[in-house]
């Protein structure tokens, strides 16, 4: 089954990753960030969608 994340959804899971890295320096200060939170596309890790961890959070969640 294919998973088509949301940005919400992405948004969500990158607030309680433990592993993200800002894809720049300053990231966290850009007027993007500032408006709408971080998010999984932000991230070095994400690798078009591929993130291991991602799909790890997305399953925990899904158990709520
Ligand atoms: S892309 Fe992966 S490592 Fe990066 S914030 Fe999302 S789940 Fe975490």
């Amino acid at each position: 089954m294919v998973i088509l994340d949301s940005i919400e959804q992405m948004n969500a899971i990158a607030e309680q990753c433990e592993y993200f890295s800002p894809e720049y320096k300053n990231m966290s200060n850009s007027k993007e960030v500032i408006d709408k939170g971080i998010n999984c596309t932000m991230c070095l890790h994400y690798d078009n969608g591929k993130c291991g961890i991602k799909d790890e959070i997305l399953t925990s969640m899904d158990q709520t």
